[in-house]
């Protein structure tokens, strides 16, 4: 937070470059940085990279986060999102470029993500629930926004350590949440 790259809008990845030893390279470096962090979706702002471009993984044993249904390591390129439902629910949010935080964050519960996949064809996916919370930060990322923005109630924002023992909900759907 603070790097001028993750406040400005990333600029839309070119269909040609899609493929390209640059974008693989790119592509396989956030794959890294992910597994290193142990969260589940990346944003290529978040490297130092202004691309619309952002990947995300939802380990089949899902447990901390709930009952996520897995999702393979998945590409998503130039996308846009259709709120299908803009009725909002909140998770308490995580972010490897807010390092020491958790927020709650409300957010539209039922998307519509149309996108480039890794190959460069368009696909679209509807998501539902946290995924949906999901998928809408990581690609805030691309528009230079962070969850931290979109906190309603400033008092819903606290140190992990005092988040763990004050705010983390106990009930079993609403697992504490790092999101990337
Ligand atoms: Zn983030």
């Amino acid at each position: 937070m603070g790097h001028p790259v993750l406040r400005r809008p990333a600029e839309p990845l070119n269909a040609a470059a899609i493929g390209s030893d640059e974008i693989k390279r790119l592509i396989a470096d956030m794959i890294d940085t992910l597994h290193d962090y142990g969260g589940i979706g990346l944003a290529a702002p978040q490297v130092g990279e202004p691309i619309r471009l952002a990947i995300v993984e939802i380990p089949e044993d899902g447990s901390r986060y709930g009952n996520l249904p897995g999702m393979s390591l998945s590409v998503f390129i130039n996308p846009t999102i259709t709120v299908l439902n803009g009725e909002t629910h909140g998770f308490w949010e995580g972010c490897l470029s807010v390092p020491g935080l958790r927020g709650f964050v409300e957010r539209p519960q039922h998307i519509k993500v149309d996108y480039l996949d890794i190959n460069g064809s368009a696909d679209s996916i509807e998501l539902n629930g946290f995924l949906a919370t999901v998928f809408q930060h990581e690609f805030d990322h691309l528009d230079g926004k962070l969850y931290i923005d979109r906190i309603s109630d400033t008092r819903l924002l606290a140190f992990e350590e005092e988040y763990m023992r004050y705010l983390a909900p106990r009930e079993d759907d609403e697992v504490p949440v790092e999101v990337d």
